[in-house]
């Protein structure tokens, strides 16, 4: 969804302040941009504290990210920006930022996407991390590109996060949830661990993203190592999504419950 400068500036600010208050950024960290036209792209400066930017603070820069009418420097990381616009026509916010739990299982290569909290395969799905790359050189936007283009959450291993929407509300909602699960997952892990959901379960789930539009699939749930017998089965493919000791055949109890019911029914009726 494109929108007018004016409005794109007010969301710009509004969402860096959210960010800083929210922890999700410390200092100077972190970057936010709106698509304004096939061409222009509304962007924070570069080494500003995002709790102090105000509407004139931004600055517009073309697809090759240099300033339009304008002798100020953009952010660093506008070619992060530039590559997620496009990879993605479905997107006109990009938010950078630096959120400290998330960040922290990147350091110990903990996956984020692991399947145990309904709303985050739902509304988060996949949290792949793009390989170590230098801030602000030309390498990042290539790390994460790939990514970017098949997940709205990408990780940036020792950095930071990268999120995407069509609005700067949905690219921050994306934010707020990576972190708030990433805190959850904490929680769980020093109280000994969660269990992740059974394969039919994040086939449901699934279900629910095709309900609310969502074009991307869950992948990360197939490719949970402890689910799978061996490296070799865990292609990304939904349907080798399964639990220690689940047999990929098998019904869930849920499942299970449903078709005794339908047999009962169907015994009583035939009596
Ligand atoms: P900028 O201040 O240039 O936007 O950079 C912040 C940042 O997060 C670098 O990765
Ligand atoms: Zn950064």
């Amino acid at each position: 969804m494109v929108i007018g400068e004016l409005e794109a500036r007010k969301q710009i600010v509004y969402y860096s302040r959210k960010t800083h208050a929210q922890g999700l950024v410390c200092a100077t960290d972190g970057n936010l941009s709106v698509r304004l036209s096939k061409e222009r792209f509304l962007i924070t400066p570069s080494g500003i504290r995002k709790e102090d930017v105000t509407i004139d603070d931004l600055l517009v820069i073309d697809s090759d990210g240099n300033p339009v009418g304008d002798t100020r420097r953009p952010s660093t990381e506008y070619k992060v920006h530039l590559e997620a616009y496009r990879r993605r026509d479905d997107i006109s916010a990009v938010i950078h930022a630096h959120p400290p739990k998330s960040i922290a299982f990147t350091l110990t290569k903990t996956p984020l996407d692991t399947c145990i909290l309904p709303e985050v395969v739902v509304t988060l799905g996949d949290v792949p991390v793009a390989p170590y790359a230098t801030p602000s050189t030309d390498d990042l936007p290539g790390s994460m590109s790939d990514l970017i283009a098949v997940s709205d959450v990408v990780m940036l291993a020792r950095h930071g996060s990268v999120t995407v929407g069509a609005t700067m509300a949905e690219a921050f909602k994306k934010l707020e949830k990576l972190e708030h699960n990433a805190e959850i997952l904490i929680y769980a892990h020093m109280l000994g661990g969660a269990q992740p959901f059974s394969h039919q379960e994040i086939h449901r789930l699934q279900g629910l993203r095709d309900f609310y539009g969502i074009q991307t699939k869950v992948r990360g749930c197939g490719c949970r190592p402890e689910w799978n017998d061996s490296k070799a089965a865990c292609s990304g493919g939904e349907g080798e999504c399964r639990s220690p000791g689940e047999n990929p055949e098998a019904l869930s109890p849920a499942d299970l419950e449903t078709l005794v019911d339908e047999i009962v029914r169907r015994v009583r009726e035939a009596l």
